[in-house]
């Protein structure tokens, strides 16, 4: 048809030339490995970019190559996200909680040509060194001053952009071309690449930013704790500059005090992250007895938000969205924010409400099934396992013909691997990772129910529930407690919070008590390695 509009690809540079053009008065404050808090505007952002640009050009990186980075929420971390993209490569954020093995697995699979890092990863590299591909070139994220002595010829940060022109054409790229890459974290079998595009992106970030706007907007602060190795710090890189939101980057200090401080100084509106890291900054308020002053939104993610961190957040004037999605998902799928008439109801629905995942974002759509694969209701009842299909989610794995086999239905959604519910509102509720469910007597039990409830008492600091095989039942729960202090809580205290909300058939059969709890590469509880640790467990005979 004649006389349409213009067909312009979808371009993730043209969000920092659009920030620095019009978002001039936010900007990027980041808390450097070299000690010191660092600011600059997106306008020069864009401008150092496009040295990087030019330095990464200069040493042999084309089109379509990988480079790779390791290393923390920071400027020079945003400066390679858009670089890289820019010129038509690939950005491949690795996670340094990786094992050696996954590492070098991922190094090699994506067959990154250039490796930038942080000062903080030099004995990592260094200990891998022999193992590493012999041409892969290695930047060190820091200036001259700060170059360690090494034997390993790592090449200048701020020396590739000396002296490089503070503008670079960039290619008119087609819009389904890859600009990022980042893999799971392999909980089970190797890593699997996630390979966004230029068009997932830009999308996303749109879409997250028409949903959550009381974190995105232009007067907005934003402190991405969730790092920028974690499906690109859940696209606020990107949402941040779109909207001329200001970006509060902690660098690797991700304790409560730490948090707290930065929020508090650097007058911090919203703050994203996954569970276990606001246990940290909960305990940080609690000690001085407030919340940092302009503190307005927690956005709480990657596991489930318990319902008691949900109170505590919302007790103290701070707003708690509660959002799931994946790395396959670029990742945001739903977020808890409520709709109107449901702010007006009491506090406790509204808690319950939030609990839930939330309804699903624009651009993801939902759908659960049985195990003949035959959709389910939306009747808040049916539980099924999760398919989606969206803007944003993988139609495969990057180079991996047997994953992607694996990853999609008939129809083409992808296997989310989680079982849950949707109620006609729209809202999620996640049961459990199909795998971390409890199989008992054939009937299941939901392990984030049951954490959620022991979460509220008092002298619990953090539980998880497993799966311990059983003779009769096949499985039955366990739950496994880091107290809150000495005075450790009794297990009958918590079946009887517990019986107000499930049935009896379903209690923990026993509690243990752990120091700490395993965590995943993305700082999950790790289930894999509890049930591990729990391999020889044997149950009480609780009949
Ligand atoms: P990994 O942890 O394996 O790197 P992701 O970070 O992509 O992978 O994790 C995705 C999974 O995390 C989801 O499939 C789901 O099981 C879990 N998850 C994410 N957000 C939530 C949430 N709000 N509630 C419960 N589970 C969640």
């Amino acid at each position: 048809m004649q006389g349409l509009m213009m067909n312009l690809p979808l371009q993730v540079i043209e969000i920092l030339k659009y920030a620095a053009e019009t978002h001039t008065s936010a900007e990027i404050v980041s808390v450097r490995t070299e000690g010191d808090i660092h600011r600059e505007s997106y306008a020069q952002a864009y401008a150092r970019a496009a040295q990087l640009a030019h330095g990464l050009a200069g040493i042999g990186v084309g089109q379509g190559d990988r480079v790779a980075t390791l290393a923390w929420n920071g400027y020079r971390h945003f400066e390679l996200y858009y670089a890289i993209s820019g010129m038509g490569a690939v950005c491949h954020t690795i996670n340094p909680r990786l094992s050696a093995e996954q590492m070098l697995y991922i190094i090699g699979h994506a067959e990154d040509k250039v490796l930038c890092l942080d000062l903080t990863f030099v004995p990592i590299i260094e200990a891998l060194a022999e193992h590493l591909p012999q041409d892969l070139k290695l930047v060190l994220l820091t200036d001259r001053q700060h170059m360690p002595s090494s034997d390993i010829p790592f090449l200048c940060y701020e020396e590739l952009l000396e002296g490089q022109p503070t503008t670079y054409e960039w290619p008119l790229l087609p819009e389904d071309s890859a600009c990022g890459l980042c893999y799971t974290s392999g909980t089970t079998g190797h890593p699997k690449g996630a390979l966004y595009s230029h068009r997932s992106t830009v999308l996303h970030a749109f879409f997250i930013s028409i949903t959550l706007p009381l974190s995105l907007h232009a007067d907005s602060r934003i402190l991405p704790v969730v790092p920028m190795f974690h499906v690109n710090s859940w696209g606020l890189p990107y949402a941040a500059p779109l909207v001329g939101a200001s970006l509060i980057m902690p660098g690797p200090k991700l304790d409560g005090p730490s948090l707290f401080d930065l929020m508090q100084d650097e007058k911090v509106t919203a703050s994203w992250g996954v569970p276990t890291v606001w246990l940290g900054l909960r305990a940080e308020m609690e000690a001085r007895g407030t919340p940092p002053a302009d503190l307005r939104q927690v956005v709480i993610g990657g596991s489930a938000a318990p319902r008691a961190m949900i109170e505590f957040f919302e007790g103290q004037g701070v707003d708690v969205c509660h959002a799931w999605g994946m790395t396959e998902m670029s990742p945001v799928g739903t977020h808890g924010q409520l709709p109107g008439p449901m702010k007006s109801l009491p506090q406790d629905a509204q808690i319950t409400a939030k609990a839930k995942q939330g309804r699903r974002v624009f651009g993801v759509d939902l759908k659960i099934v049985d195990e003949a694969g035959t959709r389910l209701p939306h009747d808040g009842t049916a539980v099924g396992e999760l398919y989606v299909r969206g803007n944003g989610i993988i139609s495969g794995y990057f180079n991996n013909q047997e994953a992607t086999e694996q990853a999609l239905d008939a129809e083409g959604w992808f296997g989310t691997g989680d079982v849950a519910s949707i109620d006609p509102d729209g809202f999620l509720t996640i049961q459990d990772r199909s795998k971390d469910l409890i199989k008992s007597g054939g009937e299941w039990i939901s392990s984030i129910d049951l954490e959620n409830i022991a979460m509220a008492h008092p002298k619990v600091a953090n539980c998880a529930v497993i799966a311990i095989a059983h003779p009769k039942w096949d499985e039955r729960p366990l739950l496994v407690v880091v107290p809150a202090g000495e005075d450790k809580p009794e297990l009958d205290d918590i079946h009887a919070m517990m019986l107000e909300h499930v049935a009896k058939w379903q209690l923990p059969d026993a509690m243990v008590f752990v120091d700490e709890l395993p965590l995943t590469a993305t700082g999950k509880v790790s289930k894999l390695r509890l049930r591990q640790q729990f391999a020889e467990y044997t149950l009480p005979d609780v009949g």
